[in-house]
This record gives C-alpha cells, sequence and structure tokens, in this order.
C-alpha cells in the first residue's frame, strides 16, 4: 500500500516546442534563445530529461503523440487518424466503425478535383450541405457525417463487414477523385461503400441551393465529399479505469480534444480566447486547467501555438510564442498548491528549419514538492538533457508522475 498524499498531475503539453538550432538565433533553439525564468525555476526546484516520445528519431503526428503521453503504445492502439479527427468535431465512433476525415472539395464533371478545399468553404454553408447527406444508408451500413472547421468533414461507417484498410478517395492533388480500393480482401466492401458514398455525394451536393449560389458568386462550388485516412476505433482500455483516475483534457485543438476523448479523458471546453492558434491566451487556459484540478486527478493541457510557429518557419514568432508559454508557466507556479505533480514538455519537436515535426527529442521538466535536486537549470533541449530524468520514453512520464503523486502499486511484495 502506498502512504504519502495522493497528489494531483497536470500535463502542459506545449506542441511542437522543440526544435533545433536557428542560423538567425546564432545557432541556438528557440527555447534556447528565450528568457524563459518561470519555467527555469520549475527546473531548478524539479527533475528535467529528455524524452523521445515514440521512439529516437521517429516523429509522431500529434495524435500518436498523445497517445503515448497518455500511456499507450501507439504501435499498438494506432489504426489511423480518422476516429481521433472524427471525435475532435463531436463524431463518436464505437468499436467496429471505420472513420475518416474529409474535405469539401470542388470537381468538374469529369470527376478532375479543381479545388480540394472548394475555396476554404465554411460554416453554415457546410452545416447545410451536410444536412443532404444524412440519414442515409448503403448496402445495409449507415452513414454518419459532419462538419467540422473550414472545408473539414468526418464520416463514419457502421455496419457489419467493415474493414479500414481502403485507399483513400482524395487525390491529395488536382487530378481525378481515385477509387477507393480494399488494400485486403477483407475490405473490397469498405472500398465500395466508401465509392458509393462519394458518388452520392456529388449527386446530392452539385445542384444544391449552396451551391448554385455560390456558383453565381464566382465561388468554387462544394459538390463533393472526399474521405481519407481511414482508421478503426483503437481498442483500449480507457484512461481513467487503466490509471484509476479522474482525468480530463484543456485543449483548443479538434484532434486533440478527439484523441483525449476517444481515450476516456473527459473534455472541457475553452473559452473562444483559446483559438489554438499563435494568439491564444495562454493564462485564460492555465486557469481552466487549474480550476479542472479541483475536480480531476489528471488533467492534460495543451498549447498547440509553438507548433504553428514551427510548421510556418517563423523562429522570432517561436521566440516570442515561448515568452507567452513561460507567463503561463508562472501563472501555474503561483496558483498551484504543494499536492499537484506538474509536467513541463511537448508532444514533438516542429523544428523551424524543417517545417514539420522531427524525430528528436523533446524537453521535459517534472516538479512537485519535494524532490531531489538535480543539475539543470534551463528548460531547454539542451538544458533539461543535463538533468536526472535522463532519456526516457513518452509512455514513461506518466508512471514516473503518478509514482511522484503517490499513487503507484507497488510490483511484487
Ligand atoms: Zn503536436
Ligand atoms: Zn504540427
Amino acid at each position: 500500500m502506498m502512504s504519502g498524499v495522493r497528489k494531483k498531475i497536470l500535463f502542459v503539453v506545449m506542441d511542437g516546442l522543440g526544435d533545433r538550432g536557428c542560423a538567425s538565433l546564432g545557432g541556438k533553439t528557440p527555447l534556447e534563445h528565450t528568457q524563459t525564468p518561470n519555467l527555469d525555476k520549475f527546473v531548478r526546484l524539479g527533475n528535467s530529461g529528455i524524452m523521445d516520445i515514440i521512439s529516437p528519431g521517429v516523429p509522431p503526428g500529434s495524435d500518436t503523440a498523445h497517445l503515448s503521453l497518455l500511456g499507450y503504445d501507439p504501435y499498438k492502439v494506432y489504426r489511423g487518424r480518422g476516429p481521433f479527427e472524427a471525435a475532435g468535431i463531436g463524431l463518436i465512433s464505437r468499436p467496429g466503425d471505420v472513420a475518416f476525415r474529409c474535405n469539401f472539395s470542388t470537381v468538374n464533371d469529369k470527376m478532375e478535383v479543381t479545388d480540394r478545399r472548394a475555396g476554404r468553404i465554411k460554416e453554415p454553408e457546410t452545416t447545410e450541405l451536410i444536412k443532404a447527406l444524412s440519414g442515409m444508408v448503403i448496402d445495409g451500413v449507415e452513414i454518419l457525417v459532419k462538419e467540422g472547421t473550414e472545408h473539414r468533414a468526418a464520416l463514419i461507417l457502421r455496419g457489419e463487414g467493415l474493414d479500414p484498410n481502403v485507399t483513400d478517395t482524395d487525390p491529395h492533388d488536382l487530378g481525378n477523385v481515385l477509387t477507393s480500393v480494399g488494400r485486403t480482401k477483407n475490405a473490397a466492401f469498405t472500398a465500395s461503400i466508401v465509392n458509393k458514398f462519394v458518388r452520392t455525394s456529388y449527386e446530392r451536393m452539385k445542384e444544391h441551393p449552396v451551391n448554385i449560389l455560390r456558383r453565381k458568386k464566382g465561388l468554387p462550388e462544394a459538390n463533393i465529399l472526399l474521405p481519407r485516412g481511414a482508421g478503426s476505433f483503437p481498442d483500449i482500455l480507457p484512461f481513467p479505469q487503466k490509471n484509476m483516475m479522474k482525468a480530463a483534457c484543456v485543449a483548443g485543438v479538434g484532434m486533440i480534444k478527439g484523441i483525449c476523448g476517444v481515450c476516456g479523458l473527459d473534455v472541457i471546453d475553452v473559452p473562444k480566447e483559446c483559438t489554438g492558434g499563435v494568439d491564444t491566451d495562454m493564462i485564460i487556459k492555465a486557469d481552466v486547467a487549474l480550476k479542472a484540478l479541483n475536480k480531476y486527478d489528471f488533467v492534460l493541457m495543451n498549447v498547440k501555438a509553438a507548433d504553428v510557429a514551427g510548421h510556418d518557419g517563423k523562429p522570432e514568432q517561436k521566440c516570442s510564442v515561448i515568452s507567452r508559454l513561460d507567463d503561463m508557466a508562472g501563472r501555474l507556479m503561483e496558483m498551484m498548491d504543494g499536492n499537484v505533480v506538474v509536467a513541463f514538455t511537448a508532444d514533438h519537436c516542429t523544428p523551424v528549419s524543417v517545417g514539420d515535426h522531427s524525430g528528436d527529442p523533446v524537453p521535459v521538466t517534472v516538479y512537485t514538492e519535494g524532490m531531489v535536486s538535480d543539475n539543470a537549470t534551463k528548460f531547454s533541449e539542451s538544458g533539461c538533457a543535463e538533468g536526472r530524468i535522463g532519456r526516457i520514453r513518452g509512455c514513461d512520464l506518466l508512471q514516473i508522475c503518478i509514482d511522484l503523486a503517490n499513487r503507484s502499486e507497488k510490483f511484487g511484495a
């Protein structure tokens, strides 16, 4: 039996925070280059290290990265991003379903894609168009569709004998709409449903009043839905049962909410100031996370802004995001009591020189009252490497925090 006060756990996941040396910053990373007095204080009082989110040199997607941070092995549970994207916009799949993400696109009468995003059409037009596709059943398979942000949507197929091993219909570029095919013999039926759905979406949307109006205005018509990224519902033990903790997530980005929702975390709505973009108000998000800790044992908070700056290849913008992340860390320090174990880390690196995720390890700092001291003093890729956590995997972090929170089970007698 563990004794000691059972503490709460807060994960602060700063999306895409890690980086590589930037020529314009004198060879330093944005974290090394930026003053971060509050994060550094957590480093001095806590323990630090570096972390391979999935495995050394493997660039994670945000979805597989969060699965790993939540203690799951993505190689065992990940079955495509479809279910997470769908869950992120409130379309929850079940075991046996096959889920896709989709684009509203524009095709001509030869079925050639002329605009993959249908002029970045958005609500309320997409909401109207989706209505034309609701309640459909194809060969006994129930079709569920829902609009997402901008030109995005999600599709779930529900029925007997479905298999996610099907190819995309979206050409991912201009060109002909592709015919979905099964990668295995079993998946041929699912592919045929996808193809019939795509054809029906065109038939029902091409003369829809929304598109007639767009044609008049000279805008690209949203006359087809193109599914891609087929996935089946991951077969996982929900996080609260697995870890005996009431758990919630605080995030602005749909896909992160979707991953956490699929893993059984309660998804807490954030105020609209928390956009998930670079202008998001991090202090408000920190307050939402702190409040959630009153009710939950585990809270994961995701802040997207650093990833956006990394994808855009903007080192200066990433530095200014880091300054604001540090203010947020200051707020947490001010408001948090000693009964919380907090971990500051990233879900992956998004180096500005790459403009995409890389397989570099991310910095990690864990703090609670009464830890053994270590030599790390600066929250950065190089600074955290000085600490006694050393180099761990993403799926190890949760157990380390569970143990520091006096919630672990003894292995053996
Ligand atoms: Zn990410
Ligand atoms: Zn990213």
